[in-house]
């Protein structure tokens, strides 16, 4: 559009067509108040707060709905503007309870300065009440009818950008209210306690209900950091009084990836860094007791048994499991002490349990085992294909980028999974295959693509091999002969195909449902083979993505706590590597050998081949399968040595337990799931005598004789940028900011938003020949449903920090089972009864709740709960390549059983 010129308050401002007023205001810095605008929602022009007066126009204008015009002369604080903005504020503050002698929006609140700057002393209107009460339903959010003003930013926040379209206007003219569905409270309404109608709202009428009276928006520092749930890496604010965080806020409305967003978790999940429960001290075991210890004592006690096990049974007799919940800066020593200090590559973590068949995967398909794409890239896809991801409460932030991308921009979307998740109701396609066809259904669309000529031959001749392979791979693959393995229609396959496949970009979605499996490669490996079918990588709103589950998981295998690469994937079975390694370590030599995978560990405690076994940060009494097995493990351990911050169900195994400091005590780097690195810092101090993660193993170090000292974790990150070739040009000064997408080879590359643009890192991606085979264990007469495991909003992992949220647990407060209603009718089941589950290898008791989403023939049950520790049912078997195991997957029976 052609530019346009006009004048504002006299001052001359150009500007592009399609430009508001009040945008064209701004740029030449004259401030124009405003209330229902908000620069991520949409605009309505309804509070006329903004209006401005237009030289020949009769009537005022709102300036944020109004566009600039050629030769337009307009005045933004007349008399009779000012006038009307009191006016405006004057119905506002009659039209309700406005006391802000107590109101938690005080000093913050947009209508108090409003009110404030124009000078409103006295009220015109006597206020009138709502007659609304206030919703005080749960413990996260609260409402206050008399204090909402109807701007309506909650609504557009919760339809527009979270896209959740729980709220809405309800009933009509005096009566008008914000309401959820049947105006039911947010306590028992549809609301997913995101919080973004919090973080939008102008007044007190939407507050953080337990930051209610713990300190004024002036008395609180906010201290920016990464949140420490998911891989999605969201961007906050903890606001910190007297060493306490009383709440999180998040107003980076430009900040990458979550651009000011958060989930439920991000913005109320963080109770348990004050909880009582945190680990405080050392503790030694002595008999079946701990008793506490001093720093120097237990230190010296680990470095003593650990020497001596390395000194009878060798290097490789003690083993460790570092941490994606830790920073960068630290799963980097652990994985040096293990190599430089303890001569073992005995180092892995739980990537191994979640994306090791991503690593294994797509490392071969295409040279590097990472998402290809940005998180901010979904929005710019024609077609989204989700499979084995329940991303809206797994990655919240990263669905919202989808559903925007459906509601908003007009993608297609097909969501592959045997549960109805939530993005069923965005999608254009649902399939719903059995679980564990993973391979069936993917080389079925690829049969379709090449059969109908939809595949991109250019693509394929340039930037691929092995494309012959492939194509007799698929061969056998119709529509029907998969219908017959996964149970999903001939014809939806065809439209799927379709829809993937005619998309100029389509990107590929997917997580542990198509990770977690004995055939996890060859799934991963089948998904690549369709994005390079269609030409979908090296190209904007396109690729094969990965969510990473938690907060730092990308970063633990960057870090090279893995036992078979060094930090940036170099191979630890290169010569030259190990070499060079060893010499900015400053030892003689390094391991050769690769180590032993998180199971395989296990095993060999079993069988006593490791006797020594250091956990950082991880629980596998609860997220590793088969746990009577890992119980067994670990028992037989000679000496366990634990670093967490509470008592976990693995730390109260150990024969040592090293309180660590939480993520929010510390400074460091996470990497998020898109490769961005990007700062914690410290906001509150180490509770108790807890110590950062990275502190504990240099005095370990330095115990064992390897004397390890950095001054903070930014020169150990200049350590890890010297010697990583990926991670070269990361320094904290330039991932303050925004972050930086490593690849990031110097001290001048920007990072690297997509890979593989104009070459693979192998140079040309490899199609991989993949035939279906079915699960190891299939329901039978005795066994004779599926069960499939997995995460759900409101908790975390193994539970550790969520289940010690109040508002978490208030949302989510027990283990319940997903039972299809055919399947209920059919053991005579009612919603909420108690349940037994078992496999072959254990039982537990939940409670049932008998919902469509569940598929008949098959319950989905959580990890979360220890008292419902639901790996005790699951099975150890691993896919042959990544040594993952098939969590997603195995039989069980179940009864009714008496509370
Ligand atoms: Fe935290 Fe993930 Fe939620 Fe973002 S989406 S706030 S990173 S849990």
């Amino acid at each position: 559009m052609a530019n346009m010129t006009l004048t504002i308050d006299d001052k001359e401002v150009t500007t592009p067509g399609g430009t508001s007023i009040l945008m064209a205001a701004r740029q030449i810095g004259i401030r124009i108040p405003t209330l229902c605008y908000h620069p991520r929602l949409a605009v309505t022009g309804a509070c006329r707060v903004c209006v401005v007066e237009i030289w020949g126009r009769p009537v005022l204008v709102a300036s944020c709905s109004a566009l600039a015009e050629d030769g337009m002369r307009v005045y933004t604080a007349t008399e009779r503007v000012l006038k009307a903005r009191r006016l405006v504020v004057q119905l506002l503050l009659a039209g309700g309870n406005h006391n802000c002698l107590t109101c938690q929006a005080n000093g913050a609140c947009e209508l108090q300065a409003l009110a404030y700057e124009l000078g409103v002393e006295t009220l015109e209107f006597a206020p009138r009440s709502s007659g609304y009460p206030k919703d005080t339903s749960n413990a996260m959010i609260e409402r206050d009818p008399d204090k909402c003003i109807l701007c309506g930013r909650c609504v557009r926040a919760c339809n527009d950008v979270q896209v959740n379209e729980v709220i809405e206007f309800g009933y009509r003219a005096r009566r008008t209210k914000i309401v959820t569905a049947w105006d039911l409270p947010y306590g028992k309404s549809d609301c997913v306690f995101c919080g973004e109608c919090v973080s939008v709202c102008p007044t007190g009428a939407l507050t953080e209900k337990q930051a209610k009276f713990q300190g004024r928006p002036w008395d609180v520092k906010k201290v920016r950091t990464t949140c420490v749930y998911c891989g999605t890496g969201c961007q906050l604010d903890l606001n910190v009084m007297d060493g306490r965080i009383v709440k999180v806020t998040s107003n980076h409305l430009h900040g990458l990836p979550n651009y000011g967003s958060l989930c439920v978790k991000g913005r109320f999940g963080y109770d348990f860094v004050h909880h009582k429960d945190r680990l405080t001290k050392p503790l030694i075991r002595e008999g079946d007791r701990f008793r506490k210890a001093t720093w120097n004592e237990a230190l010296d006690l680990v470095a003593t048994r650990f020497s001596e096990i390395k000194n009878a049974r060798g290097p490789d007799a003690l083993a460790a499991l570092s941490s994606a919940r830790c920073t960068n800066e630290e799963n980097y020593l652990l994985q040096k002490l293990m190599r430089a200090v303890i001569g073992t590559n005995n180092i892995d973590h739980c990537a191994r349990l979640c994306h090791a068949s991503t690593v294994t995967g797509l490392a071969a398909a295409f040279g590097s085992g990472a998402m290809t794409n940005a998180i901010a890239d979904i929005e710019h896809a024609q077609a989204i294909l989700v499979t084995g991801s329940n991303t809206t409460e797994m990655h919240p932030i990263i669905a919202n980028h989808i559903k925007r991308a459906v509601r908003q921009k007009g993608a297609k979307l097909i969501v592959v999974d045997p549960r109805r998740i939530d993005l069923v109701f965005y999608a254009h396609q649902w399939l719903r295959p059995k679980p564990g066809t993973d391979v069936a259904w993917i080389n079925g669309l690829i049969h379709v693509i090449l059969r109908d000529g939809l595949h991109d031959a250019s693509f394929i001749q340039t930037r691929t091999e092995g494309f012959e392979a492939l194509r007799s791979a698929v061969e056998p693959y119709c529509p029907e002969y998969v219908e017959h393995i996964t149970g999903i229609a001939a014809n939806q396959i065809e439209e799927a195909a379709h829809m993937y496949a005619s998309a100029s970009c389509a990107g590929i979605i997917y997580a542990m449902g198509i990770t977690q499996h004995t055939s996890g490669t060859n799934n991963v490996k089948s998904l690549a083979n369709l994005a390079l079918a269609c030409g979908n990588v090296g190209i904007p709103g396109a690729g094969v993505n990965p969510l990473r589950g938690q907060n730092n998981v990308q970063g633990a295998c960057d870090m090279g706590a893995l036992p078979n690469v060094f930090s940036g994937y170099q191979t630890i079975s290169d010569e030259t590597l190990r070499a060079q390694m060893a010499k900015a370590w400053g030892i003689g030599g390094l391991p050769s050998q690769p180590g032993k995978t998180l199971m395989e560990m296990m095993d060999q405690a079993l069988t006593g081949n490791i006797g020594g076994l250091y956990i950082m940060g991880e629980n596998p009494m609860l997220s590793d399968p088969d746990l009577h097995h890992v119980r067994a493990s670990l028992r037989s351990l000679s000496f366990l040595v634990v670093q967490d911050i509470f008592l976990t169900e693995t730390a109260a195994l150990a024969h040592v337990v090293l309180p660590g400091a939480s993520a929010v005590e510390k400074d460091g780097t996470f990497t998020n799931t898109e490769r961005r690195v990007q700062r914690i810092r410290k906001a509150v101090e180490p509770i108790g005598d807890s110590r950062p993660d990275w502190e504990i193993i240099c005095d370990l170090a330095t115990h064992l004789g390897y004397p390890m000292s950095y001054d903070n974790p930014e020169t150990i990150m200049e350590e890890i940028a010297s010697v990583t070739p990926s991670y070269r040009g990361i320094s904290y000064k330039r991932v303050a900011g925004r972050g930086i997408q490593w690849p990031c080879p110097s001290s001048e590359h920007p990072g690297t938003p997509y890979l593989h643009k104009d070459r693979f890192a192998c140079g040309k991606a490899r199609f991989h020949p993949v035939t279906y085979q079915d699960p190891p264990e299939l329901p039978d007469a005795q066994y004779p449903l599926y069960l499939s495991t997995g995460r759900i909003l409101y908790h975390w992992h193994t539970g550790t920090m969520t289940r010690r949220v109040c508002g978490l647990v208030e949302r989510a407060p027990e283990c319940y089972v997903e039972i299809a209603p055919a399947d209920a009718r059919q053991y005579g089941i009612r919603e909420g009864d108690n349940i037994r589950i078992e496999s072959r290898r254990g039982k537990i008791k939940a409670k049932a709740h008998i919902t469509e989403r569940a598929v008949q023939g098959t319950i989905f049950a959580p990890f979360h709960f220890a008292e419902a520790a639901v790996n005790q049912l699951t099975h150890r078997a691993t896919d042959p390549m990544a040594k993952i195991p098939g969590l997603k997957v195995c039989a069980v029976k179940l009864e009714k059983v008496a509370p």
